[in-house]
C-alpha cells in the first residue's frame, strides 16, 4: 500500500490547538512555527502510514484514530507491539537518527492526523527544541509500553488483556465507540479468534461492554478498569507522569516569557 495520503487542507494560522498531546505540550512560539508546515490528512482504516524497511519521510501527529505498530514475526505475519493514538506521533524514531523504519505502522481505527515532512522538521529543528525533546520523551514511553506489552502477553490471561486493550484504544483514539472486529482483536492480542469471541462475550454478559454491527461500546468503564490487568494502570501512571512534566515545563516557559515582558514594560515606563 502507498504511504501517499490525500491532504484535506493545510492548517491555517491561528487555528485552534491540534488535538495531539505532543503538539499541545509545546510553547506557543514553537507551535506557531510548526503550524504552517502541518498538513491535515485523513487516516483511512487499514492504510499503512509507514512500511518497515522504507525511508521515513513524514511524521504523523495523530488527532483521532488508532495506529498499530507491527513487528515481523516471520516472512508472512506480524504482531502488534504497540498502540499509538492522539498522545503520539508516527515517525518519532527519526529522533534516534534512523533514516528507515524497522516497524510497520498500520491504521487500525480511522481518524485524522497532522503530517509534517521530515525535511521541514530538519529545517526548523533549532527553532523547535521542545518538540525534539518531547519526541525523545515519547520514544521512552513507547519503549516502556512495548516492554510491558511483551510481559503482559506472557503472564496475563486473555480477558484482562482484552480489557486493557479496549481501555488503551479508548484513551488513545478519542472515540467513545470503537469500530473493532473479532479478527482485529485476535490479531492484536495474538490469540485465536474463538478465544477473543469468548472473552468479548464475557464482557457483554457482565454488562461491561456492548457490541453492535462491529462497534464496541464501553458501557461501564470503571468495571472494565477493575477487570484489566495491572499493566494498564502502571502504564497509564507512567504516561500521565511524563505528560504532566511536559505541561509543567510549558507553564514555566510561559510564565518566564510573561515575567520578561512585564520587566521590559516596567523598565520602559
Ligand atoms: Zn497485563
Amino acid at each position: 500500500m502507498s504511504t501517499r495520503q490525500k491532504v484535506l487542507a493545510p492548517v491555517p494560522a491561528g487555528a485552534p490547538l491540534p488535538g495531539n498531546a505532543l503538539l499541545q505540550s509545546l510553547p506557543a512560539h514553537e507551535l506557531a512555527c510548526l503550524l504552517p508546515l502541518l498538513e491535515r490528512v485523513p487516516l483511512a482504516p487499514r492504510r499503512v502510514l509507514q512500511h518497515a524497511g522504507l525511508p521515513i519521510e513524514h511524521l504523523f501527529f495523530i488527532q483521532e484514530g488508532l495506529v498499530s505498530v507491527l513487528a515481523k514475526v516471520d516472512g508472512r505475519s506480524a504482531a502488534e507491539v504497540l498502540l499509538m493514538g492522539r498522545e503520539g506521533a508516527v515517525g518519532a524514531t527519526v529522533m534516534l537518527g534512523g533514516e528507515t523504519s524497522d516497524l510497520t505502522y498500520f491504521v487500525q481505527i480511522g481518524g485524522s492526523a497532522l503530517r509534517l515532512r521530515l525535511e521541514d522538521l530538519n529545517r526548523v529543528a533549532r527553532d523547535v527544541p521542545s518538540l525534539c525533546e518531547a519526541l525523545k520523551g515519547y520514544l521512552h514511553v513507547c519503549l516502556m509500553q512495548s516492554s510491558q506489552s511483551a510481559a503482559c502477553g506472557l503472564r496475563h490471561a486473555v480477558v484482562p488483556r482484552l480489557a486493557r486493550w479496549l481501555l488503551d484504544a479508548h484513551d488513545r483514539s478519542g472515540l467513545e465507540r470503537l469500530p473493532v472486529t473479532h479478527d482485529m482483536l485476535a490479531r492484536s492480542l495474538g490469540v485465536h479468534r474463538p478465544t477473543v469471541s469468548g472473552a468479548v462475550k464475557d464482557l457483554e454478559m457482565a454488562g461491561i461492554c456492548a457490541k453492535d454491527r462491529g462497534i464496541v461500546h464501553i458501557v461501564d468503564r470503571s468495571r472494565l478498569e477493575r477487570l484489566s490487568c495491572h499493566c494498564y494502570r502502571f502504564l497509564r501512571a507512567q504516561a500521565d507522569k511524563w505528560h504532566w512534566s511536559k505541561m509543567k515545563r510549558k507553564m514555566v516557559v510561559a510564565m518566564s516569557s510573561f515575567v520578561a515582558a512585564l520587566e521590559a514594560e516596567l523598565l520602559a515606563s
